[in-house]
């Protein structure tokens, strides 16, 4: 099985979905949506400090997609940081290279490849576990990548 040419590899899950500003202004916070391919370029760039070339080659994307993709990500992550929005992590035409499972008894988090199936905690040997490529929408999609 192959994938369509335009997903772009994303590392691993993000650990967490959704940021919120904490402080009250007397109103809801605006929602600003970053995907997880604008997520992952900041990781990459940003984060990790690689140059956009190793980074698109890291995400299977040209440099030039690389590129529009990092200025759409710091423009929303401005806008939230300056006017006070929540971030939600979602979307994105991506498939992930690798998981996280956290064990939901003793807080264990287990970093696997994608097609590695974990079901019993290596630590506590529960079975109570949280799949975060699962959590976003994603699994079985992502081991042919
Ligand atoms: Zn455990
Ligand atoms: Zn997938």
């Amino acid at each position: 099985m192959s994938r369509p040419k335009s997903n772009r590899i994303v590392f691993e899950p993000p650990l967490y979905k959704v940021f919120v500003p904490k402080g009250d202004t007397g109103r809801p916070p605006e929602k600003v949506r970053i995907s997880l391919d604008e997520f992952e370029a900041v990781r990459l760039a940003d984060y990790k400090g690689l140059t956009h070339e190793k980074a698109s080659e890291s995400m299977e994307i040209s440099r030039s997609t690389f590129t529009r993709l990092i200025e759409k990500a710091r423009k929303k992550i401005a806008d939230i940081v300056i006017n006070g929005k929540e971030l939600v992590i979602e979307g994105g035409n991506v498939h992930f290279r690798n998981n996280i499972i956290q064990c939901l008894d003793c807080s264990n988090l287990i970093k696997t490849k994608m097609e590695e199936c974990v079901t019993e905690c290596p630590t506590c040997h529960s079975h109570n576990l949280m799949n975060f490529a699962v959590s976003f929408g994603h699994g079985d999609c992502c081991t042919h990548v």
